[in-house]
């Protein structure tokens, strides 16, 4: 019987999930789906790696379901779909891991309390990531589970990317650089050697541009600088998210505008970013197709912002070897690499056009001095091995 691994992403409203099944060393997609509108208007599907629709259901308007309701149907669902596999394990994606935790765990109630613990550093995500693992725990103690964080890929970083200026107390209480999105740039580290051998070695600048934006030097596939920081808002403009922001501007949005710390995590969350500053769309293809001015000003602040962030990790790297776009963005939209890569020129970077309109996987000219590719990111792969082998299913060497 064959070892099949649930991955799950739960969210505020929605739970995502993906169902491997090991064949051998590797591990292969049998289905993937969600619950959203767990608290609105509950809909389930659950789909076939090409994309075919395998299950479906809806709750109906107003219909509560939460994460209780939400994952008593998945567990159901994947256990009928299992014919012929066993389910070893649940890996969870969870944002964050604080300081401790430099490797997915295994999770047992100690874990999960201690993971209680960084809820104030993600409050928008940490609750919501732990509530499938608790839930578990109770009804299913006897199903082993596997944490892996997104901050963890970021721990390898020298302590001066990880410190802020300020005074070494609130260092030691956890306000520092974490990085985020980390799931994401192993995955691209662990295929990497596979496009571009010299890049794997070397210093690699990551684009992960999705509705969350972040990027990340690597030497030689450890991580060595991030643009996010203490919390997933720092660093590049992104779909809803500011980015970057002078916290002179929180002190004026407190004295001048009476804003307290709820409204003005919605005004940095919610409402600024692609939207805030297009007042159109947070979605970068209605931005590129629009006409609009403000349309065009938002994107050009994005490449702008991407622009610098480029030179400040390249500086960080002391050189740069090789340029990798992944996520949403970064995968499927040629306009925004070849802006990207424009921009970048200087640092010995030289597109090939008919490379970047067809995807990929390289994107660079080959008399370029800085290879260029587009890479599909892979999380929930990534947490399914890393569960595999915690769990030890499979030999660590092999991953
Ligand atoms: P998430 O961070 O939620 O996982 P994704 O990685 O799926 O998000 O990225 C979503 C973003 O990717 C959206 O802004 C969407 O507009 C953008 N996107 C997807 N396809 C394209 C495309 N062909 N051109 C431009 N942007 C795209």
């Amino acid at each position: 019987m064959s070892e099949a691994i649930v991955v799950l992403n739960a969210g505020s409203s929605s739970i995502k999930f993906s169902l491997f099944v090991a064949e051998g060393d590797e591990l292969r997609l049998e289905l993937r789906g969600q619950i959203e509108g767990l608290f609105t208007a509950p809909h389930f599907v659950a789909k076939s790696p090409e994309g075919k629709v395998k299950a479906e259901k809806s709750w109906g308007e107003g219909v509560k379901l939460g994460h209780e309701g939400a994952l008593e149907h998945l567990v159901a669902t994947l256990r009928g779909e299992l014919a012929g596999s066993e389910l070893a394990g649940v890996g969870h994606r969870v944002v964050h891991g604080g300081m401790q935790y430099t490797q997915p765990v295994r999770v047992d109630r100690a874990v999960v309390d201690a993971l209680g613990k960084f809820v104030p550093l993600a409050p928008l995500h940490q609750p919501h990531n732990l509530a499938p693992i608790r839930l578990l725990l109770e009804r299913q103690p006897e199903l082993p589970q596997v944490a892996c964080f997104d901050t963890s890929f970021h721990r390898t970083n020298p302590e001066v990317a990880q410190r802020f200026a300020l005074p070494e107390r609130l260092y030691r209480e956890g306000v520092l650089r974490y990085g985020f999105h980390g799931l994401s740039y192993e995955y691209i580290a662990s295929v990497l050697a596979r496009y571009d051998a010299r890049a794997a070695a070397g210093r690699t600048v990551v684009l992960h541009l999705g509705n969350g934006a972040s990027m990340c030097a690597m030497q030689a596939g450890r991580g060595v600088a991030s643009t996010m920081g203490f919390t997933a808002v720092d660093g590049l403009p992104m779909g809803t998210r500011c980015g970057a922001l002078d916290p002179g501007v929180v002190l004026y949005l407190m004295d001048q505008h009476r804003m307290d710390a709820r409204a003005i995590e919605k005004l940095i969350y919610q409402e600024s970013g692609l939207l805030g500053v297009s007042g159109i769309s947070s979605d970068m293809r209605t931005l590129l197709a629009s006409g609009e001015p403000r349309a065009r000003l938002a994107v050009d602040l994005y490449l702008y912002r991407i622009r610098r962030e480029l030179g400040s990790l390249a500086a960080s790297l002391g050189g740069l070897d090789a340029i990798v776009f992944t996520a949403g963005i970064g995968e499927n939209s040629a306009a925004i690499r070849e802006r990207v890569l424009a921009d970048a020129a200087w640092l010995g970077v030289e597109l090939d056009p008919a490379a970047n309109a067809k995807g990929g996987p390289r994107i660079s000219a080959s008399s370029s001095r800085v290879s260029a590719w587009a890479i599909p990111t892979n999380e929930e792969l990534m947490i399914a091995r890393h569960t595999r082998r915690v769990l030890g299913l499979r030999a660590e060497a092999t991953l």
